[in-house]
This record gives structure tokens, C-alpha cells and sequence, in this order.
């Protein structure tokens, strides 16, 4: 479930229903004022609502009074092993400072940190990572790495409590995927403070995607993190932000630019869609609005599945469509097609978020669309649709008589 407390990140509120915050991390040298800022600038753009920087060095803590000052979103300063570090970042006024208790160097170290963030009013992230856990839960790691996860989690809050501190945010860091799931469903159920989520060193920005969205989004689904920080392999840490964004949107957590949807393809194909969808997310990126665009490989469907999109496309082999909501604007040039769909998108803002239908064109385009259809065809959408209309219909029928496996599945020799 969703924590039941809150805290506020330089503004940012995590947590106790707050939005689900995007956060990233920078690549560059933190002591790089300027690769560190221009990435930073970059990522906010994206739409990182918080970045952290690595803090490992003097040098770096001292480049953070400076970020922190010209930064457009909140920072929080990464420490590991180094209270010293930590006392440093709170004093050069991160916004947030995330430390492990189990590397930091003890009890005492820890409460230091914790009494400086007190004075500061700054909140701390306090996490713990599958790959250092606490020598007496190395065994038990063995056996139930969840367990022994969550009990670390735990035993680090319970220090908190002692510390009569509670303006933190709490991580448990996996590489696996359910032991992630499995360990902040746990503790979700264990404690009421915030939780950042993630999954630790997930990979290139393919298949770290895929894992981050498997394991998030389950998570994400059952109300579960309140912050999330996809880590990609890559230097653009912006990547990361899009990622993160892509999975709120899918779930409809939040909404941040344009949802783009496109067919699958087909045999039926007629165009380079490939080439066409990638220009037409590109181009995207320039709108904040979460309109929605779709793009159909041919026009056999009609419009379709994709009647409620705010703008579409649909192509033949020569010519294609505009439309609108479910309606033909005009018809064009297969290779003008990307160009007249955003006159069209540009229209409509300039009206004040109005669709502008020229009716002449309009007819035109319903007649290019009457002839290019085709309602006999199966295609996958229309398979899809017939399927899911005999499931509504008939639910009843996932029964011993429906089934294939009918009367098998229970039967006893
Ligand atoms: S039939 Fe469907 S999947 Fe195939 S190209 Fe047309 S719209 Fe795309």
C-alpha cells in the first residue's frame, strides 16, 4: 500500500499519496560543474522531478553548494562509506542525502548524520543493497535473500526510530526482479515511511527497461513506491527519466506529454511505418500535452481501435489519411504524411485546443477511406475485437463444458 507518511524533498513530497516522483542519477564527474549541470538541465527537461548526484570525493562535495544553488530541481547527495561526506553534503544543503547505515562506518556515525539532518531539516534516504547486507543476515541472504532483505530494511528504520527520527525514505536495492517485488511488498506492509524502488544495475537501456518495468511496475500497480529511479546503462540519464515516465504513463499514474499508439504491422502494410512512428516520436518530444496520436499500418480496419486518439494516421501505399477523433480530416502523400499530421496538431493549438476540419478535404478523405477498407478482412484487431466480444459474452463458458481440457482436469480414475 501507498505510505502512510511524507516527506518533501526540496518540495518534492514523497510519499502519503503524493504523485509517484521521477528521479535519475548523473553520470558525470559530480566535481564537473559543467558536464554535471548541463546533465542535470537535461534531465529535468525530460522530466526528472529530483536528480542525485555521486558524492564519493572532497572535490565533489564541494561542487554540490554550487548545484544545489543553480539546479532546477531538488538534489540529493549520494554517500556511501563516508560520514564525513554526509555531514558535508547536509551542510553544503542538499535537499536530500541518501546513505547505507550498514557501510557508513556504525551506530555512532549514523546518529551523527542523523543529528546533522535534524538541525537541517533535511530528509535522508536510508537504503540497503541486496550485494552489502549486514554480516548476521548473511546467512539467512542464503537461504531467504527476501527476508533477509527485508529484515535489514527494518532493522536500519528501527535505528531511525531510536534516533527519534523520521523525515526519511526507505530502499531496498535488488539485481532480481521478484526478490525486489516480493521484498517492498513485504516491507510496505511493515513500515509507514515512504519508499524509493528500483531495480539495481537492471542493464542496457533495453532489457533494463524491460526488468524495470516488470518489476516497478508490478509494484507501482499494487500502490506500492512512492519514488522510482530506473538505472540504465547508459550516460544519458535522461534515458533513465523517459523510461521511468513511460511506465507511469502506462499505468495511468501520472501524465507527462503526448501517449503515442501505434499498430503492431502486418502483412497488410504498406508503408515504412518504422521510420514514420520513430519521426512522429521525435517530433513529439516537443509537446507537453498528453494528447494521444495514433498510427495505423493500413486502412483495411478503418479507423477502428484508434476512434478515440486526439490525431492519427493511416497509410497506404501512395496516399494516406488524417483524422481526427474518429473522423477523416484529409487525405495526402504517403511522404507528406508526418509533416500534414503536425500542420494539424499545430492547428488545433493555435485554435485553442479546436479541431480545424476543412469540410471539402474531410469528404475527400472519407472517400479515399470507404475505398481503402475493407470490413471483410480479419485482421489482428479485428480478431482481437471478435475475441474479446465471445468472452463478454459467454464468461460462463471458461467452464468443464467450454474448456478443452473439460472434465479432465478434475477427474479421478
Ligand atoms: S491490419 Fe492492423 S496490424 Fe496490420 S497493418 Fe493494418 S492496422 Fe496494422
Amino acid at each position: 500500500m501507498a505510505s502512510a507518511r511524507q516527506i518533501s524533498v526540496g518540495g518534492v513530497p514523497i510519499g502519503g499519496g503524493a504523485p509517484v516522483a521521477v528521479q535519475t542519477m548523473t553520470k558525470t564527474e559530480t566535481a564537473d560543474l559543467a558536464a554535471t549541470m548541463k546533465q542535470i538541465r537535461v534531465a529535468a527537461d525530460a522530466g526528472a522531478d529530483i536528480v542525485r548526484v555521486a558524492v564519493p570525493r572532497e572535490k565533489d562535495v564541494d561542487a554540490l553548494r554550487t548545484i544545489v544553488r543553480e539546479s532546477p530541481v531538488p538534489v540529493i547527495a549520494d554517500i556511501h562509506f563516508n560520514h564525513t561526506l554526509a555531514l558535508k553534503a547536509l551542510d553544503a544543503g542538499a535537499h536530500c542525502v541518501r546513505i547505507n547505515p550498514g557501510n557508513i562506518g556504525g551506530h555512532e556515525k549514523v546518529a551523527q548524520v542523523v543529528e546533522r539532518a535534524k538541525e537541517a531539516g533535511i530528509p535522508l534516504r536510508i537504503g540497503v543493497n541486496s550485494g552489502s547486507l549486514p554480516a548476521h543476515l548473511r546467512e539467512l541472504e542464503f537461504t531467504n535473500p527476501v527476508e533477509a532483505l527485508v529484515s535489514a530494511a527494518v532493522e536500519m528504520v528501527e535505528l531511525m526510530e531510536r534516533l527519534a527520527f523520521d523525515n526519511f525514505k526507505v530502499s531496498m536495492k535488488s539485481t532480481s526482479v521478484p526478490n525486489t517485488i516480493a521484498s517492498n511488498r513485504m516491507l510496505s506492509e511493515r513500515i509507514p515511511y515512504p519508499l524509493h524502488i528500483g531495480i539495481t544495475e537492471a542493464g542496457t537501456k533495453w532489457s533494463g527497461s524491460l526488468k524495470s518495468a516488470v518489476g516497478l511496475g508490478t509494484l507501482l500497480a499494487d500502490g506500492i513506491g512512492d519514488t522510482i529511479r530506473i538505472s540504465l546503462s547508459t550516460f544519458h540519464a535522461e534515458e533513465e527519466v523517459k523510461v521511468a515516465w513511460e511506465i507511469l504513463k502506462a499505468l495511468k499514474l501520472r501524465e507527462r506529454g503526448p501517449v503515442l499508439i501505434a499498430c503492431p504491422t502486418c502483412g497488410r502494410l504498406q508503408f515504412d511505418m518504422d521510420t514514420v512512428v520513430a519521426e512522429i516520436e521525435r517530433r513529439l518530444e516537443a509537446y507537453e500535452d498528453p494528447i494521444e496520436v495514433s498510427v495505423l499500418g493500413c486502412a483495411v480496419n478503418g479507423i477502428g481501435e484508434a476512434r478515440h486518439a486526439d490525431f492519427g494516421i493511416t497509410g497506404a501505399k501512395d496516399m494516406g489519411m488524417i483524422y481526427s477523433r474518429g473522423e477523416p480530416l484529409k487525405k495526402v502523400p504517403t511522404e507528406r504524411l508526418v509533416d500534414e499530421l503536425f500542420e494539424e496538431i499545430d492547428k488545433y493549438y493555435a485554435a485553442g485546443k479546436k479541431v480545424v476540419r476543412d469540410e471539402t478535404a474531410a469528404a475527400a478523405a472519407r472517400e479515399w477511406l470507404a475505398e481503402n477498407e475493407d470490413a471483410t478482412a480479419m485482421t489482428p484487431e479485428r480478431m482481437a475485437a471478435l475475441e474479446a466480444e465471445a468472452a463478454d459474452r459467454e464468461p460462463a463458458r471458461l467452464d468443464e463444458e467450454a474448456s478443452p481440457v473439460a472434465g479432465r482436469r478434475f477427474t479421478r480414475a
